[in-house]
């Protein structure tokens, strides 16, 4: 679950991401990741690094590529100058036809007045969820423009992953869509039937140093609590969640598996952002966690060694393929 892909302007596919865009971190991190610190940054690159780099991996079979759709204003209208990242549903449905270990993670604005097109298009590509994130893409889950793209996703049986917390990597172009970040934004989504999937478990990004973000990962709680009085098809993925600063929800998570069983959790990786080993890890003496540092270090590929991490952490092994069940049961169009 859960691979970022982005590029700057292209014609052809239509890709485009802004220039704030290339001022956050996260696109050093990319550039590092994808040795173009001092080359000329490309649309052919980018795509030939990710799908070496998914097509190496030893222990993952299948990844869910994210699109990313425009910016769309209340009446219908896209705002590209709002916009800061542009991954066209139709560019990855092409690479995913390429490639047997790519799966499409459509996204479609639901504000667009075309939506239920351009839904039908992913899904007639097999697309296996649709992504949002609300303070990039200027969405209110509970919007009522929102009600109707509900009810088709229910038809359809098909995911929504939506990212909840903090976002470091895309801007937002209107800062008073940060709060819809919060997972309760997601009740609506909930009530009316859609398997929802809160992306990184609402984790603070920067632990405590977060703190308008620890009423996320509140809400994330308060949702499983819910969950199965309400009859919710809720779950949560494992995305971005290697790092020193997550261990202490990690915990609470594990914590928690009369609210959150392991069958509720989807493995994800989230790349390309970077992850670290030093983080939540159930070795019993240092010899032990010395033994797997080591291991994740002399390990190359990133989806394996965030396989490894991952596995560090002694979740229920269901895991890592309670997406595959999930998406089993999506309803394509004949
Ligand atoms: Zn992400």
């Amino acid at each position: 679950m859960h691979l970022h892909f982005g590029a700057p302007e292209d014609e052809e596919s239509g890709c485009y991401w802004s220039e704030e865009f290339t001022k956050q971190p996260a696109y050093l991190a990319l550039l590092l990741l994808t040795g173009s610190l001092c080359k000329k940054i490309d649309i052919h690159h980018i795509r030939k690094h990710l799908l070496g780099v998914i097509n190496r991996s030893k222990y993952v079979d299948k990844s869910v590529l994210l699109a990313l759709d425009q910016v769309y204003d209340e009446t219908g209208n896209v705002q590209p100058e709002q916009t800061h990242l542009f991954v066209p549903n139709s560019y990855l449905s092409d690479l995913a036809k390429e490639n047997r270990r790519v799966l499409l993670g459509a996204s479609v604005h639901p504000y667009r007045n075309d939506w239920e097109d351009e839904l039908e298009f992913c899904l007639q590509n097999k697309a296996v969820l649709c992504k949002w994130i609300p303070s990039s893409q200027l969405i209110n889950p509970e919007h009522p423009k929102c009600l109707p793209f509900y009810k088709k996703l229910v038809d359809y049986k098909l995911p929504l992953l939506c990212h909840t917390g903090p976002e470091y990597a895309i801007p937002t172009s209107d800062e008073t869509y940060v709060e819809y970040n919060n997972p309760k934004y997601l009740r609506t989504a909930l009530d009316e039937g859609v398997v929802v999937i809160i992306a990184h478990c609402a984790m603070p990004f920067f632990g405590l140093l977060d703190v308008d973000y620890q009423d996320d990962f509140g809400e994330f709680l308060k949702l499983f609590e819910e969950a199965d009085q309400n009859n919710w098809n809720l779950f949560a993925d494992l995305s971005a969640i290697c790092s020193p600063f997550r261990t202490r929800y990690i915990k609470i998570i594990k914590e928690n598996l009369k609210n959150i069983p392991a069958s509720k959790l989807l493995y994800a990786s989230d790349y390309p952002i970077p992850l670290s080993e030093l983080t939540y890890n159930k070795s019993t003496n240092f010899f032990s966690w010395l033994k797997f540092v080591l291991k994740v270090r002399l390990t190359k590929n990133p989806l394996d060694k965030n396989f490894l991490v991952i596995k560090g952490m002694e979740f229920d092994d269901s895991i890592f393929t309670n997406a595959a069940k999930l998406f089993a049961n999506i309803q394509y169009p004949t």
